[in-house]
Order: C-alpha cells, then structure tokens, then sequence
C-alpha cells in the first residue's frame, strides 16, 4: 500500500501505428494509502507523506550506524559506477551525482538503476525506514558489482555492452502484470529475425533487397521507443508484402471473352468491339505494350463495369482507383519517407491490396484530376501510364524502382476536353455514348431489375415491372443518358415491394395456421412466429396482397411520388421568344430552352444564366444577323420601327442559371428565339436545334450530335434541326430513334427558320403577304 508520489514531466508517444505512450516522471516523495475513495475511472485515495518525515522526527537517533551505512553504500556505488565507461555522458553524470546528491536519496535512485527485478524494487519501495533501505539496497549493488565483475571477464572485447546493462538502460515502460520489459523485448527481438527471414525468402528485386537489408541492420540497433523505428518496420513489411513477382496466369480466350462481355452488358456494340480488338491483340501478341484504353462518356453507362468484365475475362484482379479531385502528385507518387505519416501513393498501394503484380487498373475519372501547389498529379501519371517509362516506376515512399509493365491499365472519364493533353496523347479514346429508350428497356429487364431483387431478396414470383412501367420511369422519373438513376429507382421500386412482400407473409402465415392450411400456395410462407393468440387481431385478417405484385403506373406514383419531367416542353413553348437549343454536357446531352423578352430601353443587351464568353458572342452575332435582315423577315420592335433595337432592350435567358454553359452550338436556338419575340410568332413546340452560325447567316457543323439527339428523343421531341455538315454524324444514331425523329439538315438561317416555325418563316412568304395587304 505505498507508493511514489510523481510530478508528470512529459508524455511522448502515438497511437500509431499501434499505442505506445512514453511518461517521463520526476519522482517526489512515498505515501501510504489510509483510505481508498474511489476506484473509477481512476483510483482516488486519501494518502500520507512518509518520506522526509523520517528523517527530521528521527533521523538524528541512529546517526552513528546510518552514517557507516551510508559510507558503506557509498563506497559500493562508486565502485559500481567506475566499472562502467566514464567516456559515456549519462555515467560521468550518475558519478557526479553520487558526490552531489544528499546521501539519503542515493537508495532510491540506484535501485531504479541497476538491474533489479520488479520485486525487489517494490520491496526497497516498502521500505520506509532509511536504515532498512540502506540495508536492503547494499546486496543488490555488490551483486551488480559481481555480476559485471564476471561479465567483463568473459566478454572483455564488448565493454559498450556492459555499460548499457547498467547505466544506459532505459526505464521507460512500466511493466504491469505478467509480461516483463524483457520478454516484450525478445518478442519485438524474434519479430525482426522473422522480419529479415521474410526479406531474404521474398522475391524483390536485387536493389529492393540491398535497401531492405541495410534498413533491417539500422532497425536492430533502433531503440523501439523512436518514431522511426516504427516507421522503418512499417516500410519493410509492406516491402515483403508487395508482389514483386507474383502473377496470375492470363485466361484469354477471345470467344469465352465475347461471351463474358455479351452477358454482362447489353448494347454498347462499338465499345465492345474495340475491347476484344484489344483483347484479341494480347493474345496473338503476348506483349502489353499496347495503348492504354480510356472510356468517355457520361455517367452510368458502364465504363466501371465493363473494366470489370475485362479483368473478368482476362482472369486478373481488379482494383479500381478514384482519380477524382486527386491535387497531389503524392497521391500518385508517394510521400518520402522522411515525412511524417508517410505512406506509399495509390499506385503502390493498389498493388499491395491486390497481391499480385498483374491486375487490372481502373483510373476512375481521370478528367477530374485537378492541380495545386502539391504538384500536377497528371505528371505523375504520365510514368506511370508510359509503356516505355513504367517498367521502372519509383514511387518516393518506397525509393526503389518497381515493374509496373504487367499492369493493365484502363482509364475513365466523362470529357476528353478536361483531360491534359500529354496525358490523353498516351491514351486511344473510346466514346461511350448514352443509351436510347429502347436500349435502357433491355438494360433494365435483362440486367438492373434481376440485381435488385436479387438485393432484396424478392423473386420474379412477388415482383412483376412490365416493360410499360420501365418506359414509364425512364421518360418521366429520369432524364439522363446512363442508367443509374434508373437502376436507384428501381431499387425504391423493390424496397417498397420487399415491405409489403414481409408483411404480407406476416398475414398469410396466420390464417394458415388456424385452418391448418387450405393447400393454397401460400404454404411456403408459414413462418415460426406466428402464434395463435393473435389471430384475434381483426387487422390479421385483411387479405394478403396478390402474388406477384404488379407496378403500374399507379404503383409507380405512390412509390416514386409525381412523375418529375412532364409535359414541360409544350407548356413552356406557348408564348413567342422560347426556343428549344440541343446542349451537349459531360454528363450527356441535355435539352436547353432559350427565353427572349423586349422592354423599352436604349438598346442594350442582357444576357443572363451563366454564359461563356463563346456563348456571349453568339447571341452579338444572332441579333446582328437579325438586324441585317429585319427588313427582309419584315421583324418590327414595338414601336414597329425595322430597327430592333431602337428604344428597345432584349434580354436573353438560360434557365437552370446554376449551370454554366458555353460553346458555339446555341447559336441557330439564339436566332430562332429572337426571330419568334420580333415576329410574335411561336416556334413549333415540337423542334429542337443545334448549330454554330456566321455573321453572314451560315450554319456551321457541332459536336455531340449523337447524345444531343438522344436527348431530344428522351424529352419526346419530333423534329431536330441540325447543321448540313453533321449528316454524317446520323450514321451513329440507333434506327428506332432514327425512325421516330424527323431531321432538318440546314445549311443557312433561313433554312432553319423554315424549319423551325409552323408554315414556314420565308422570306418569299411574308413578301405576298404583305402584297396582298397592300
Ligand atoms: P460509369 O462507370 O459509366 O459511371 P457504371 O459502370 O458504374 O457506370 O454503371 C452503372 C450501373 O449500370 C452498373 O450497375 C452497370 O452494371 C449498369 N450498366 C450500365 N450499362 C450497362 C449495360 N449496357 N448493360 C448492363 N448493365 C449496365
């Protein structure tokens, strides 16, 4: 019941990489405990000073003898300390301090010095009496001194040995309970034997091997108490754990290939086509210096899961790893090791989870790296992705070259035009465009609903999602161009039905019970907790609902709420000064309405909904053309004057003002929009439209053309206007869609005007007309 009062000097220590706390402590005095007050969460006791005391009530009594004593003690502790190597800074110390410190205290201290195990020390601690401390203390000196005597003797050359026996050896862990201070040590000690025995066994290359050794000769003369101890030991071990020479063997087989692609995706014929070009190189060719693939397009449309398939039929790993928002080249590269909280970058790290030098990368989004004073993160890819460049890849965590060459890399991302361009060089791009209705049917029924129920633990005998309600979902409870929302809504779809589903069974099973079952086929749902007791419940009694539960369109919308997007396009044409503009997005293409207002002013133009400055310069344009051929048009402001923008304002509007929108394929939708605001006429509400134009009234070839007709078709349009140039373009489109659109091909304004507005928007016309008012 006694123990020392200490002051806390200091706490080092990290929870990484597992808890280890160092306590410095500056021990002040003994105590008894009288009373013990509380246990937890820390003990509290009521305690008495006994050190000290002593030696003023009666530390004059037995002077005589303690002074022999003391003398005694003395003389044993220096020759004690005098055997050991006076070069050495803490041993000069402990002899100035024998000369320094009041006699009394010396005990105390030698004791927590010299080798001595926890009992006799807590016995010296017991002792109260000085008398009896000195008394006690002396055999354990002259047996230290004996001890060494023989030590020196029989090991003469190590003297740096004898003196880390006594002096230098570190008290800092408080042993507790069964496990001594040295049986850790020997642990920690057969640990890195085990460590260096892995090392030498494992495959690493010749250099990896030299690094790895002489960081296990500095590991050994480590103090573990250091942080780089732990360090060290961390990089060795993930050293012995990555795969330096472990592989899988390839499987490929290109018919077995295309069976494995056909069954996992539907649709996506050209992407398909090129993967197993691709794979049917590597295997006529077994070398991997092949171009590294990378899948653009939109959202959900499978590029993460036609990787997978990939590494499927290839019979590699798979790991996939989101470049997305990565600003630090050591993300990629490592940190060195001489920070702390290094760790290795993805690449590495990857190749340790996987195990195997050979699996499939997926560099998800690499559109969306980004940069920053950390360094360009593409820079670093650029080794990593080089055929020539990464059979030496160094990641700075590890220093040492690692053979990156089995890899095989495949890259993601919804937009080339973000990607930088050294690194889209390295890559062959793969568009991967949206789906048509018709496609996300099929995707739908073979695919997305059989993984939901599988996921909800419903069978096709309690579910049945006709094809209409399919359609249904994906015109009015998404718009997109893959199919993820759709897969989400058909994943509340099941959930709702898995809640009815159980309480049904819930119902069912009592009833059947009761009858003892009427041979219906509700058998099968009779579950252990149904108790007869409850049957008197009324509400048990209500029928269980009919198997399978069908979803139609009432299903749907107490489910899923309203329908989202309806009837918006016609609703929104019936004023003059909207157009309907076709916009191509990373996410796929979208329908984008344009709104014109006039207001009396002095000419100016506002444009509003977050334009780029390509986009700003359109609408100049538009309404420069507009004036240049108001007169022909007969196009009037208010006061009916030729000249628009006489005492009169425009304002141009965007919707969905949040987005940012640029690119010069509003420019046909900018003209339409004002031609109908200075006519009063209504654009059909049935037209959409793409396309650049000139100052002189020529309409100029875009981009996007298949997502944006894709888009028109998903919001139920009938006609698109599209440049002559991009007839082309069409080829790509699927024949359903084709079939259900009709196409303008316009090669100038007038052309699209025509096109655009009901009974035409020509010049000749308005001419007769204004004829026959005359
Ligand atoms: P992305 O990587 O293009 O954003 P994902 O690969 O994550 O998209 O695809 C989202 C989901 O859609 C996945 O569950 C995938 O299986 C499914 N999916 C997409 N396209 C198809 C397809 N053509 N056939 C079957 N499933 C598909």
């Amino acid at each position: 019941r006694i123990g020392t009062a200490a002051l806390a000097v200091q706490v080092v220590g990290s929870n990484w990489p597992k808890p280890h706390y160092t306590l410095l402590v500056t021990g002040l005095c003994r105590f008894q405990i009288l009373q013990l007050l509380k246990e937890k969460p820390y003990p509290v006791a009521e305690v008495q000073q006994l050190d000290r005391l002593e030696q003023f009530t009666n530390g004059h009594k037995s002077e005589e003898e303690l002074g022999e004593l003391s003398e005694q003690f003395y003389k044993y502790a220096v020759q004690l300390v005098e055997m050991l190597d006076m070069s050495v800074p803490a041993v000069a110390k402990l002899r100035r301090l024998l000369d320094n410190l009041p006699r009394e205290a010396l005990p105390d201290i030698l004791t927590s010095i010299i080798r001595t195990s926890n009992q006799e020390k807590l016995q010296i601690l017991d002792a109260v009496r000085l008398e009896e401390r000195f008394k006690m203390t002396i055999p354990l000196l002259v047996r230290q001194i004996e001890g060494l005597k023989l030590l020196q003797k029989t090991r003469k050359s190590k003297q740096d040995d004898d003196k880390r026996v006594v002096a230098i050896r570190p008290s800092r862990r408080i042993s507790h309970g069964s496990i001594t201070e040295d049986e850790e040590e020997e642990e920690d000690h057969d640990d890195v034997v085990m460590l260096e025995k892995k090392i030498r066994t494992s495959s690493m290359s010749e250099q990896a091997l030299k690094v790895c050794l002489k960081e296990i000769k500095r590991l050994k003369k480590m103090p573990q108490s250091m942080p780089e101890y732990a360090l060290t030991r961390n990089y060795l071990e993930l050293m012995v754990e990555l795969p330096w020479n472990k592989s899988t063997k390839d499987r490929l087989e290109i018919r077995a290939a295309r069976i494995v692609l056909d069954n996992d995706h539907y649709a996506m014929e050209k992407l398909k086509k090129r993967v197993l070009e691709y794979l049917a190189v590597r295997q006529l060719k077994n070398n991997l210096k092949g171009p590294i693939l990378c899948f653009v397009g939109p959202p959900g449309v499978g590029k993460t899961s036609v990787g997978r398939s990939i590494a499927k039929t290839l019979g590699r790993e798979f790991h996939r790893i989101a470049l997305g928002g990565v600003c630090d080249q050591s993300d990629i590269r490592g940190h060195r090791r001489t920070y702390v909280g290094s760790m290795p970058g993805r690449i590495i790290n990857g190749l340790k989870t996987v195990g195997v030098n050979n699996p499939v990368f997926l560099l998800d989004e690499v559109d969306k790296l980004a940069k920053s004073l950390q360094g360009d993160p593409a820079a670093a890819l650029l080794e990593v992705l080089d055929p020539e460049q990464n059979h030496s890849f160094t990641d700075h965590y590890l220093n040492v070259a690692f053979d990156l060459s089995q890899v095989l890399f495949i890259a993601t991302a919804n937009t080339t035009a973000t990607i930088p361009p050294a690194l889209l060089d390295r890559m062959e791009v793969i568009q991967v465009p949206g789906y048509t209705q018709e496609e996300k049917i099929e995707i739908a029924h073979r695919h997305l609903i059989p993984k939901q129920l599988e996921l909800h633990g419903l069978t096709p005998q309690q579910i049945q999602i006709p094809q209409v309600t399919t359609l249904g979902i994906i015109t009015r409870y998404t718009r997109e161009a893959g199919v993820r929302a759709l897969d989400r809504k058909l994943g509340a779809i099941c959930r709702a039905v898995a809640v009815k589903v159980a309480e049904g069974q819930h119902k069912e099973a009592k009833p059947d019970r009761a009858e003892l079952g009427e041979g219906e086929d509700c058998k099968e749902h009779i579950t252990e907790d149904a108790k007869p007791e409850s049957i008197s419940d009324t509400a048990d009694l209500a029928l269980p609902p009919e198997m399978p539960i069908l979803i139609d369109f009432h299903a749907l919308k107490d489910i899923l709420g309203p329908p989202m997007y309806d009837m918006e396009v016609s609703e929104r044409l019936n004023q003059p000064g909207v157009a309907i503009g076709l916009a191509w997005t990373p996410l796929g293409g979208e329908i984008m309405f344009v709104e014109a207002s006039r207001m009396d002013g002095e000419g100016q133009l506002t444009l509003t909904g977050q334009l780029g400055d390509v986009m700003k310069e359109s609408a100049h344009l538009a309404i420069s053309w507009l004036r240049s051929n108001a007169k022909r048009y007969r196009l009037t402001n208010a006061s009916g004057s030729f000249d628009l923008l006489d005492n009169t304002d425009i304002h141009l509007h965007f919707p969905a003002g949040a987005v940012t929108k640029d690119g010069p394929s509003a420019g046909v939708t900018i003209v339409t929009c004002l031609a109908s605001l200075f006519s009063g006429r209504l654009v059909c509400s049935d037209v959409a439209m793409t396309g650049e134009i000139t100052l002189r009234g020529l309409v100029l070839p875009v981009g996007g053309i298949k997502d944006k007709v894709l888009a028109a078709h998903r919001a139920g349009l009938k006609r698109v206007i599209l440049p002559q140039r991009n007839e082309k373009d069409l080829e790509e489109i699927a024949a359903p869609v084709r079939q259900e659109l009709s196409f303008v091909l316009a090669s100038c304004l007038d052309e699209v005007l025509n096109a655009a507005f009901d009974g035409g928007f020509a010049v000749k016309a308005s001419l007769e007309h204004l004829n026959s008012k005359l």
